[in-house]
């Protein structure tokens, strides 16, 4: 057996336990299609606080009692994979962890490397384990319609990884461990700047910075909940039948949170003329909001007929802030009026 196999395989064991026991599997799939990290530290009462911590992303401790910190100098997806991380100390008997990024970026999950602290491995595996589970993959290629070969494209990987909450290096990892694709591809695509698949994604709209996530939304994401950052980039794209005469048009957006940046379209070179077209409507986060995105499809000379609506909520929160789990704030105070 390879090293840390067997740890490697305990941590994945213990990920699928915990999420049977709490019942993980029927609330992620009624709700928006990622796993509730922070809910499930709080589910099993370990208090959850976010500050910024010199040096490190996040600790796990266990005196007078249990509890975990995470970073608040990092974005969503880093500060939901600290969680889980510590969520696996926590809930693997492990002693007491202070995790900074150098063993962060040194370590892959599902891999020991020698001389690797075993406890870090096994936390990481169950941390990626925990946050994208082989059916919470299936779930999402069924929704999406994806096969393997549609996630040998990098685009589609990035989308997967923002719909559950994950970097995408840490998805591209997860999916060579599910077999998806083999080592060369994952290192290939590991490899792939995070600037190129966005750029690709933006198809000429340049953005004063890279640093939001773009997310791509077509007809198979309707009544999607986005939850993501104050700088992220939202892209609807969907087939208009303009030859009938249809347009999509934005019906509702708050326009203080999200604006309107690009419009565009793109015709189906094998299509014959007047056949539907891609439109491609590109919106800019302004600032943190939540709010709903709808577009209906209709002729200009029949504006109250719509040939079919697309609405999306969003919630541009981006990375939790300095406090404790805003779940948890209640009690917190409770105990300390009491104290
Ligand atoms: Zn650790």
């Amino acid at each position: 057996m390879t090293e840390g196999a067997s740890n490697i395989r305990r941590a994945v064991l213990e990920a699928t336990r915990l999420h049977r026991d709490l019942a993980i599997q029927a609330r992620v799939i009624r709700g928006e299609g990622r796993v509730d990290v922070y809910d499930t530290i709080a589910r099993l009462g370990v208090p959850l606080f976010f500050t910024h911590l010199d040096g490190l992303l996040g600790a796990y401790y266990r005196k007078p009692a249990a509890g975990i910190l995470v970073t608040t100098e990092r974005q969503q997806s880093l500060q939901r994979f600290t969680a889980a991380h510590e969520l696996g100390h926590h809930y693997l008997g492990h002693s007491p962890s202070l995790d900074d990024e150098a063993g962060a970026l040194r370590r892959q999950p599902f891999f020991a490397k020698r001389d690797e602290d075993l406890q870090e491995v096994e936390a990481e595996t169950f941390a990626a384990a925990f946050l994208l589970p082989r059916w919470l993959l299936d779930w999402h290629c069924e929704r999406q319609s994806w096969t393997d070969q549609d996630l040998l494209d990098p685009v589609r990987v990035y989308q997967l990884s923002l719909r559950v909450g994950m970097s995408f290096t840490a998805t591209v990892w997860t999916l060579f461990r599910y077999d998806v694709f083999d080592l060369s591809v994952a290192r290939a695509m590991a490899d792939v700047a995070p600037k190129k698949i966005k750029q690709t994604i933006l198809r000429g709209y340049a953005p004063t910075s890279y640093r939001g996530d773009v997310w791509l939304l077509t007809e198979r994401d309707a009544d999607l909940r986005v939850e993501g950052g104050p700088e992220d980039l939202i892209v609807v794209r969907l087939e208009e039948q303009s030859g009938a005469g249809y347009m999509w048009r934005v019906e509702s957006i708050d326009g203080r949170s999200l604006a309107v940046v690009s419009d565009g379209r793109q015709g189906d070179p094998t299509d014959e003329v007047g056949g539907p077209t891609l439109r491609q409507i590109t919106t800019e986060a302004r600032r943190r909001g939540l709010g709903e995105l709808r577009l209906a499809e209709t002729r200009p000379w029949q504006p109250a007929q719509p040939r079919q609506t697309f609405a999306i909520t969003y919630n541009l929160a981006g990375a939790e802030r300095q406090g404790w789990y805003s779940r948890q704030r209640q009690s917190h105070f409770e105990s300390l009026r009491a104290a």
